[in-house]
């Protein structure tokens, strides 16, 4: 909100993020895994593409490869034929074969647990391994920011950034540490349900008294 204070802007992303708890208490993340290394490749394959269409193709592919070493070993073409339903499916291929072969030599097929160790892996940049630390973990070395979160942090005014590093470094000063993970599900729920890219459901909205770009019914 124009002339805003940095602690108005604290109290009121508090008051959103506290009323997004209440409605959503069950948020998670929407990919289904039970590893940190299904987790892995599950994130691997979201981007650009819906959590279902991934829910849809991984059951398989988790039946067909449980370690690193499986993936490392895998053809490229058949790996490529267990994708081919999600979208940019041979580079995610290419991308889960070579980071599976770095698990291997480097970390005993393991994932790793820090920033640094999952951003050497191919196809993981700083948004995936959030997912990764966060959820697998349970450590929060930062705040995912997908494209839900990136809308829902501009129209709420918690950043006026559009490159994901910045608007997660503007949502960390906003944010208690402890509640980062969970931030990000929360925002990512509303976008989904109510905060949608094109119409959202502004009177319907249950954060709308503390949003700068609730619009009216007539809008
Ligand atoms: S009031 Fe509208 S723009 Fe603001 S968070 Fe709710 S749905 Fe999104």
């Amino acid at each position: 909100m124009s002339g805003e204070t940095g602690t108005a802007r604290k109290r009121r992303a508090s008051l959103v993020l506290k009323r997004l708890a209440r409605i959503y208490p069950d948020a998670h993340c929407e990919l289904d895994y039970e590893s940190p290394l299904q987790l892995l490749i599950a994130t691997i394959l979201s981007a650009q593409c819906t959590d279902r269409q991934v829910n849809l193709v991984t059951p398989a592919l988790f039946e067909r490869y449980s370690t690193a070493q499986d993936y490392a070993r895998a053809g490229l073409e058949e790996l490529e034929s267990a994708l081919r339903r999600i979208g940019l499916f041979r580079s995610k291929a290419r991308n889960i074969q070579a980071c599976c072969a770095r698990l291997v030599a480097n970390f005993d097929g393991e994932v790793p647990r820090t920033m640094a160790a999952l951003t050497s892996l191919a196809g993981v940049g700083r948004k995936t391994a959030n997912v990764i630390l966060g959820n697998a973990f349970g450590l929060a070395e930062g705040i995912v920011v997908d494209t839900h979160v990136a809308r829902l942090s501009r129209r709420l005014e918690f950043t006026h950034q559009s490159a994901p590093d910045k608007i997660e470094t503007d949502l960390q000063a906003l944010v208690p540490r402890k509640q980062w993970t969970m931030t990000s599900h929360w925002l990512i729920w509303h976008g989904r349900r109510r905060c949608r890219a094109r119409r959202p459901d502004c009177p319907a909205c249950e954060v709308r008294s503390w949003c700068p770009s609730a619009s009216e019914p007539n809008d």
